[in-house]
């Protein structure tokens, strides 16, 4: 069967998660917590079910969970949207950043991503017809980042939307205002709507400041910014995400959204409502035990010889696996269960320029700490 979508095949992390299973391996691979989000945002899911909360909520989202979304923006950002016309409830981010590429790119527009990419952006661009134009992430004093002459060098006549991911999902950095500063550049300079996926706000370490690219001069009015409960509130089976954008935006992404998925399940909307006006202690728990948890597996990795990159956010260490003696990451992601019973994921598959990524491996550390000492003491026995 010849299939439109086939060249994608099946995703690394379903790949990777079921070679984990299989083997029995320690996964730090897919990134998903394996501890709970706050227990009073889930008793307001659970509540909302028994009360009989079951029918369609409205398409656009409900508006509590719209009102809250918009005061978290304002408080938090200092930016203001009106919850009634320029906030919009998804399936996830995922569903945010897929009906924002449907919405805003064509056939034969061109759409400017940061390499290594988060794994659907590649997928929805190609699902709207669009093409991709990737910018390499490279180290660079101990981070990722890039160089602001190929980034303004990757725009052409057809390049209509740039897709900024930060915190970044896989290379870890979080951008600083000088290079958000150069991506609004270049967007006000040739008219490009930016689409910002945000779902790491909050999972920012060493005072490290997450700055939404909508609050830079001129950005408001051409951003769709994404974000969601999953990562904030450690949901990230709950699927709830919402776009805040300049309302005919809205409307655009709206007319797509109603046909994929038409709503979002209730109860999670209300326990997302409750959690953003209500968990922020929470949250900031969470964030000071990761960056514990990154140092943790920092340490681990580069005990066992590994050169790794601190990332200034989100659940994610780039190791480079050089130093090991190893030359393919694809091909020790798929050996490391059996020689070392550890999952982790290529960040090879996250670029087109496959080379620039070929020796790092992907490693999560939103685990309790015991998972990430059994990890990196098996990973020790590897040299
Ligand atoms: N965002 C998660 C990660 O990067 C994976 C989510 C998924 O499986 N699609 O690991």
């Amino acid at each position: 069967l010849v299939t439109r979508m086939q060249e994608f095949g099946e995703t690394i992390f379903a790949e990777m998660s079921a070679l984990a299973v299989r083997t029995g391996a320690i996964n730090l691979g897919q990134g998903f917590p394996d501890q709970h989000g706050p227990r009073a945002m889930l008793d307001v899911a659970v509540e909302a079910i028994r009360s009989g909360e079951v029918q369609y909520p409205p398409g656009p989202g409900l508006p509590e969970l719209r009102e809250a979304v918009a005061a978290q923006r304002l408080e938090r950002y200092g930016l203001s949207y009106d919850p009634a016309t320029e906030v919009f409830v998804t399936v996830g981010a995922t569903e945010g950043v897929a009906a924002s590429m449907l919405a805003l790119a064509g056939p034969g527009d061109e759409v400017i991503v940061f390499e290594p990419y988060y794994d659907s952006y590649a997928a929805t661009i190609a699902l709207a017809g669009a093409v991709r134009r990737p910018v390499t992430l490279r180290p660079d004093g101990g981070r990722f980042t890039f160089d602001p002459d190929e980034l303004r060098a990757a725009v052409g006549p057809r390049t209509r939307l740039i897709l900024v991911n930060s915190p970044h999902n896989p290379a870890g950095t979080v951008f600083t205002r000088a290079e958000l500063e150069a991506i609004a550049g270049v967007c006000r300079e040739h008219d490009l709507v930016a689409v910002t996926d945000e779902v790491y706000e909050y999972l920012t370490f060493d005072g490290t400041e997450h700055i939404p690219l909508a609050t830079l001069d001129g950005m408001r009015e051409r951003t769709v910014a994404v974000s969601s409960a999953g990562k904030t509130f450690s949901v990230t089976g709950w699927k709830t995400g919402w776009i805040t954008a300049p309302a005919p935006y809205i409307r655009a992404v709206q007319t797509v959204k109603q046909f994929l998925t038409y709503a979002v399940s209730a109860p999670y909307q209300r326990a997302a409502a409750y959690a953003l006006g209500n968990e922020t202690a929470w949250v900031e728990g969470l964030r000071t035990s990761l960056q514990a948890k990154r140092d943790r597996l920092v340490t681990g990795l580069e005990a066992a010889g590994f050169v790794a990159y601190r990332p200034q956010g989100t659940y994610f260490v780039q190791a480079d696996i050089r130093p090991l003696g190893f030359g393919d990451g694809m091909d020790l992601a798929r050996a490391l269960p059996e020689r070392a019973g550890v999952v982790a994921i290529p960040t090879q598959v996250f670029y087109d320029h496959a080379k620039a990524g070929a020796h790092f491996l992907r490693f999560a550390f939103c685990k309790r700490d015991e998972v990430i000492d059994a990890a990196v003491e098996r990973l020790a026995r590897l040299g």
